[in-house]
């Protein structure tokens, strides 16, 4: 795959006329007697960049696919705009996708592939051609017109299918993993260029990612699955600072995650609950948040970046809420940021430190070391069971 240098265009094609959100209503699929999604509902507001994010299997794509009319709902209902959609096919649905694979049509030329749905719709020759070339010069590639796919590189033919994609004007453009195929540094790229074209158009944009700092980068509002549900819908900043659920948490990944039992809670409506979490081998830890009741099973998270190393002892510091003995296990510099493994005395618990290199190289901790972990209550999540 070769490398990229090209941007986007600027813009030759006119934003489109309106765009319009996306709400399944307690939508749920079965394939036999497996349920794959059940009873979701979610709410894509128009001109939003929305990410699907959650582990393999958890219905992401099967979810794409409904709203999209290549599967059928088993129950529950699809709106686009304010028109119910579950009994219209794939093409009446004012939808695009553009698929993981690209699957762009190997013997037609770049100019074809990319003309086709306008061919399809009947659309006359001459308003074709237009917009056919309006299209590829956004893209980019008006210089390879009369390509096949197969001469073309990974990032080019990306590229086209997002043409392809785009030329019938859709409401919603569904993307299913557009740049799983490129290599990292076409992928961000490739992710500014995304972003760029949701923004001109306004459209609604609804893509599947693995990649959590892929949904961070590109959305308004990210949904994070598990198991056919919803866990999570918020803003990345919200889905990063304040995570709903254990299985976010630890799907964000970078946090360190705590299990207890709720030991006191101080009320506080605007900061949220002061609550104390006794956990096993370590006491009384202090975090934020809204518990049910004293007793009630929890956790509470802090982000890796966000606890401190002293190599001075419990004793000899302030008294401090969050403070635990650990050693340094392993140090990996990862270039800008170096991610420290510590565990736990007491317990074992494995923890995570990460640092700006540069700051750690200034630092005389090593592995091996014995050191107090510190962190703010203000900042360690509560996390409901
Ligand atoms: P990935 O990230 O691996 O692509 P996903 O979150 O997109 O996964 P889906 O492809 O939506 O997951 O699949 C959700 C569940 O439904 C999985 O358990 C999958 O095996 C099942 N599934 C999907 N399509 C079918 C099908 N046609 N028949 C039976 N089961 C299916």
């Amino acid at each position: 795959m070769t490398t990229e240098t090209s941007h986007l265009a600027a813009p030759v094609v006119k934003s489109f006329s309106s765009t319009q959100g996306v709400a399944l209503r307690s939508v749920t699929k079965k394939f036999g007697s497996f349920t794959a999604i059940e009873n979701l509902n979610l709410e894509v507001a128009a001109g939003t960049y929305c990410c699907l994010v959650g582990p393999s299997g958890c219905g992401k794509t099967t979810t794409m696919r409904m709203i999209a009319g290549h599967e059928e709902v088993t129950a529950g209902e699809i709106l686009i705009g304010d028109r119910r959609v579950n009994h219209l096919p794939p093409a009446k649905r004012d939808t695009a996708m553009m698929f993981q694979s690209y699957a762009l049509f190997p013997h037609k030329t770049v100019w074809d592939n990319v003309d086709f749905g306008l061919k399809m719709r009947k659309v006359a020759l001459a308003e074709r051609r237009i917009r056919v070339g309006e299209m590829l010069e956004l893209v980019g590639l008006s210089q390879l017109s009369d390509r096949k796919p197969h001469q073309l590189s990974g990032g080019q033919q990306q590229r086209i299918a997002l043409a392809r994609a785009l030329i019938t004007r859709p409401q919603v453009l569904l993307l299913d993993e557009p740049l799983s195929a490129l290599d990292e540094s076409l992928r961000l790229r490739m992710r500014g260029e995304l972003r760029k074209i949701q923004q001109q158009f306004g459209m609604t944009f609804i893509q599947v990612t693995h990649g959590m700092d892929e949904a961070m980068s590109l959305s308004d509002q990210i949904i994070v699955m598990d198991h056919g549900h919803i866990e999570q819908v918020g803003t990345p900043s919200e889905i990063f600072h304040k995570p709903a659920s254990q299985f976010v948490s630890r799907f964000m990944g970078d946090n360190n995650i705590f299990e207890g039992k709720v030991a006191h809670i101080a009320s506080d409506t605007n900061r949220g609950d002061l609550i104390e979490l006794e956990v096993e081998g370590m006491g009384g830890l202090f975090c934020r948040g809204h518990a049910s009741q004293v007793g009630a099973v929890g956790a509470c998270s802090i982000r890796a970046d966000l606890i401190h190393l002293s190599t001075q002892s419990s004793n000899e510091l302030s008294p401090h809420p969050n403070s635990i003995q650990a050693r340094i296990t392993a140090i990996e510099l990862t270039g800008y940021v170096t991610r420290v493994s510590l565990i736990e005395e007491k317990t074992g618990q494995e923890l995570l430190y990460k640092v700006r290199s540069d700051d750690w190289l200034q630092s005389s901790l090593r592995e091996g070391q014995l050191i107090s972990v510190r962190w703010s209550a203000e900042e360690c999540v509560f996390l409901p069971h």
